[in-house]
């Protein structure tokens, strides 16, 4: 049966708003060496507004109604920034159906014309389509998350969207780093220009930042990582759930985390505050000191 340190830290964690899957949980989270953090909606707000906007055409309100139509299917941060925007617009969406999502790339779909999509270079070059307006090229210029939406080979246009780090993320990395964790990482899908914005806000070092990541990509860094000690995961649950399942202790972030994330994690945070994954490292740390 579990000491009664762990059954009170367990109770005083769930009160704090931090579940563990049960005691070995925390034995383990007291014992990580590296922590890594997936970006967007994590060490990120999640809550992207739309900067620029390039419609090759000239028709902004037209392009961004079908950007609407295509990314309304999607459950990413980055659609629902800019449904938003259009809403904000008065724009609708343009009817997409037979929608499949490509984790960590993009969205694709049909409207009446035909297959439509929306992505990152990834995916534009997934279908096949190349960007060659100079107007488009120099997005990619400022440390954002550039979208294009195309239609089949073409692409149409492009914004870009930007969210910030969490105000609390940046003490609660400090507090990790100050309790003896070893190494913090950034695992990201997103382009390597906005990682290493926000990493550098937050003190990680660019050899610690690791971007343009596929979901597999993530889990096989785990795995890497694992061979220098125990590591942890720590994501919002948006194309995270195997990397959360092959940490040593995955931890989902966030009320909004979807199920299948708490399924895969051994540690919940219910609240968005990133100090509770510091609080709750601590609490680890002492229970496991009185138990040994
Ligand atoms: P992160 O690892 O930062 O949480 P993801 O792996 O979820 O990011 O996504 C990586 C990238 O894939 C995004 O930065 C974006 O470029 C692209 N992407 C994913 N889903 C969408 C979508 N619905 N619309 C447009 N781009 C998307
Ligand atoms: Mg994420």
């Amino acid at each position: 049966s579990a000491p009664a340190a762990i059954l009170s830290a367990l109770s005083a964690a769930a009160r704090g708003g931090v579940l563990f899957k049960g005691g070995g949980a925390i034995e383990t989270l007291a014992a990580v060496k590296t922590f890594a953090f997936d970006k967007t909606g994590t060490l990120t707000t999640g809550r992207a507004t739309v900067n620029q906007i390039v419609a090759s055409d000239g028709d902004e309100d037209g392009f961004l109604s079908l950007l609407a139509g295509v990314e309304a299917h999607s459950e990413h941060h980055i659609a629902a920034a800019i449904l938003r925007e259009t809403a904000a617009r008065g724009l609708t969406g343009v009817a997409v159906t037979d929608v499949s999502a490509h984790p960590s790339a993009g969205i694709l779909g049909r409207d009446s014309l035909g297959q439509v999509w929306a992505g990152n270079a990834r995916m534009v070059s997934a279908m096949g389509a190349t960007i060659d307006n100079p107007a488009l090229t120099q997005l990619e210029e400022e440390a954002r998350t550039v979208v294009y939406l195309g239609r089949g080979p073409k692409v149409l246009g492009a914004v870009t969207v930007a969210d910030e780090a969490r105000a609390t993320s940046a003490p609660a990395l400090q507090a990790l780093r100050d309790s003896g964790v070893r190494k913090i990482v950034m695992l990201t899908g997103d382009r390597r220009p906005v990682a290493l914005r926000i990493g550098g806000e937050l003190g990680i070092a660019p050899e610690d930042i690791r971007a343009g990541m596929l979901p597999k990509d993530k889990v096989d860094a785990i795995g890497e990582l694992a061979r220098d000690g125990t590591v942890a995961f720590v994501g919002d649950g948006v194309n995270d759930a195997a990397a959360l399942a092959r940490a040593d202790v995955g931890i989902a972030m966030g009320a909004a985390g979807s199920d299948v994330a708490l399924q895969a994690a051994d540690v919940a945070l219910l609240s968005e505050n990133m100090r509770k994954l510091a609080e709750a490292h601590h609490l680890a740390r002492r229970t496991v000191s009185i138990i040994r």
